[in-house]
């Protein structure tokens, strides 16, 4: 079986240049952003772009199934009531149409920020962001592809929400409906205080995913070696292998049969010790 194994790629010049950029290395599956993710403001998605996309993956040997969307960095879902929250959820609420308009099943959410309000209010402003959007992409009646909200696991940096598998999972008890499945990121679940770099580490998480979250709300993975220590809360990506999680940690667990059917996007830098080719290779080469 192939791994569906890819990037976070560009989607500069045009959404659909985000298909050549992704084939042109070889991904099996892909990440992007559906409009400048540092700004908010979005252009609005051109129905002959739209289209073109939509065929361009339909020719592409790249399951649909295995391409997300990145929410842009500026909302922050778990904000206290505020203007800032209200935009946070107008912006969900046009990344979920943007992903019906594209086709893309998965919509990758960051969970936000407390800001100092406690976790309790974090968390009911995120149930509130999630339901209230959802219930404006249903309004407008567009069920063609349903897209799902994935919870991506944070650092746990201070303030953040949802570090923690158990208040990952306790988040979708909340939600409450099929609409939401998880993301995990191995450099954030490493900078959290998860041991994913040897085999009984990754043993007990993958035990510990199934037990609390369950291993079929599991749709992606961030796959992320860490620059920053275990426990450190650091969100530093790294080159797989070539961080705290090292080698042996990654051979072992894309090669574990529980995730083998996910698939697995990369997030690591570009520099003069590796691109994106050669993150691909070095993975490729443990694939048993
Ligand atoms: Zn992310
Ligand atoms: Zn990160």
């Amino acid at each position: 079986m192939t791994l569906k194994l890819g990037f976070h790629v560009s989607i500069s010049g045009g959404i659909c240049n985000s298909i050549v950029n992704a084939t042109n290395i070889g991904c099996t599956s892909f990440q992007i952003f559906s409009r400048n993710p540092r700004q908010w403001k979005a252009k609005n998605l051109e129905e002959e772009e739209a289209l073109q996309f939509k065929q361009g993956l339909r020719q592409c040997r790249i399951d649909l199934d295995s391409v997300a969307v990145h929410m842009p960095y500026l909302p922050n879902l778990s904000a206290p009531a505020s203007d800032m929250y209200d935009k946070s959820v107008s912006t969900l609420t046009e990344e979920i149409i943007r992903c019906n308009t594209l086709e893309i099943p998965y919509l990758v959410i960051h969970l936000g920020s407390h800001l100092g309000k406690g976790e309790k209010n974090g968390i009911s402003q995120l149930v509130n962001a999630c339901q209230k959007s959802i219930q404006a992409y249903e309004k407008i009646g567009l069920s063609r592809n349903k897209v799902k909200l994935l919870l991506e696991n944070s650092a746990g940096q201070k303030n953040s929400i949802g570090s923690k598998i158990e208040e990952i999972q306790h988040i979708l008890q909340l939600l409450g409906t099929s609409d939401y499945g998880v993301c995990l990121d191995t450099c954030h679940l490493f900078a959290a205080g998860y041991d994913l770099s040897n085999e009984d580490g990754i043993y007990n998480f993958l035990e510990h995913v199934n037990n609390t979250i369950g291993m079929q709300n599991l749709k992606l993975i961030h796959l992320n070696d860490s620059k920053g220590d275990l426990g450190s809360h650091l969100d530093r990506h790294y080159h797989i292998g070539l961080g705290k999680i090292g080698e042996l940690g990654f051979k072992i667990l894309i090669n574990d049969n529980k995730i083998k059917h996910i698939p697995l996007i990369m997030e690591t830098p570009i520099d003069s010790i590796r691109g994106d080719k050669e993150n691909l290779e070095f993975v490729r080469r443990f694939i048993k």
